[in-house]
């Protein structure tokens, strides 16, 4: 069986849920083959093995945290050539995008992007135009390399032997043009991050101001939820823009988004309709929101949300 290579998305030695994610997919279709970038490898082998990776190719370098991501793309190009993977699986975040495109520039291969599932024989399930239109695609030169959305597959636990190679990789000058010259650490709140988490809660104009959004942050935090927010919501300032759900936001695709006074625009469904379940409070039957929901509230969310989490709380404990 050949492999499949996946770019492990990990902060230090911790692995970010969606490379369990990528490994999940890649087991229908190969022999899962892990490429650790930097130092943390054999920390990580246990969770890796328990995704399932058959190998981690573990390039310790400090290139790979030095510079930005041309580092990763030279050395995912050198182990396809050595080890010719049926598809290379990369995660479909910012870095992981990138990665891949470089990857395609270097190789001549197909790169599908915004990836949501799988059919047979690596089709993809793909989402184009800000969500506007989904379509199945495969990559018809040389060997699929396919940018998958976090949260879109249910990370499924398998036992694998996870055999660690080490890998001395040279980085060319090329690669090194540029440098990370400082990192700063993001103050984070006790919520999960908002593109990895399973419950998203987003507020939108319907709030009325940055003092209500405490009353979309009371509903998150009885869910276990991140908090987002329209761009009605981050334009008025009433929430940071890193919270921004949409297209010129994040996406997300968690398990259970919740939709409160938000209209549902489509710049905002592009950042959302992939969610697995929708739930919408609206005081406006007739928003278009609606039309995405599986399960709709139409009140005023000043009544709702409060007997929501009076409930939520009674149900919790
Ligand atoms: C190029 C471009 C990019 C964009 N990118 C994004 C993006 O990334 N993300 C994004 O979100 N938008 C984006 N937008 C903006 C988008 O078009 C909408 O303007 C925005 O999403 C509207 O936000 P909203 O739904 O919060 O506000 P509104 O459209 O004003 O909707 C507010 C909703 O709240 C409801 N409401 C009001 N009061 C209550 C109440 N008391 N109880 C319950 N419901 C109530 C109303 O019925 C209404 O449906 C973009 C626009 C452009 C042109």
């Amino acid at each position: 069986m050949a492999e499949i290579l996946i770019l492990a998305e990990h902060a230090g030695e911790t692995v970010k849920k969606v490379t369990c994610e990528l490994l999940t997919a890649a087991r229908r279709f190969g022999e899962p083959a892990v490429v650790w970038t930097g130092p943390g490898a054999q920390a990580a082998q246990g969770s890796l093995a328990e995704f399932g990776a058959e190998k981690i190719y573990a390039a310790d370098g400090p290139e790979f945290d030095d510079y930005v991501v041309a580092p990763k793309a030279e050395l995912l190009a050198e182990l396809a050539k050595q080890h010719s993977p049926a598809a290379v699986l990369v995660a479909g975040t910012a870095e992981g995008r990138e990665v891949g495109a470089r990857l395609a520039v270097k190789t001549g291969w197909g790169l599908l992007t915004d990836v949501i599932g799988f059919g047979d024989e690596l089709t993809a399930e793909q989402v184009n135009f800000g969500g506007a239109i989904n379509v199945r695609s495969r990559v018809r030169s040389g060997t699929p390399i396919i940018a998958v959305r976090p949260n879109a597959i249910t990370p499924e636990a398998a036992a694998g032997p996870a055999v660690i190679e080490p890998v001395s990789f040279a980085v060319s000058d090329a690669a090194k043009q540029a440098r990370v010259v400082e990192r700063v650490v993001q103050e984070r709140s006790a919520r999960p991050e908002l593109t990895e988490a399973s419950i998203v809660v987003s507020g939108g104009r319907g709030v009325g101001s940055g003092e209500n959004m405490a009353l979309i942050e009371k509903l998150a935090d009885s869910l276990g939820a991140a908090v987002g927010a329209s761009r009605a919501v981050t334009d008025a300032g009433w929430y940071p823009h890193q919270f921004q759900v949409g297209q010129t936001g994040k996406t997300v695709s968690p398990q259970l988004y919740v939709a409160v006074g938000i209209s549902g625009a489509i710049q905002h469904r592009a950042g959302m309709q992939t969610s697995k379940t929708i739930m919408v409070v609206n005081k406006d039957r007739e928003a278009p929101i609606f039309e995405l929901a599986d399960f709709g509230v139409v009140g005023d969310l000043f009544k709702v949300v409060p007997q929501l989490v009076e409930e939520i709380a009674k149900r919790v404990g």
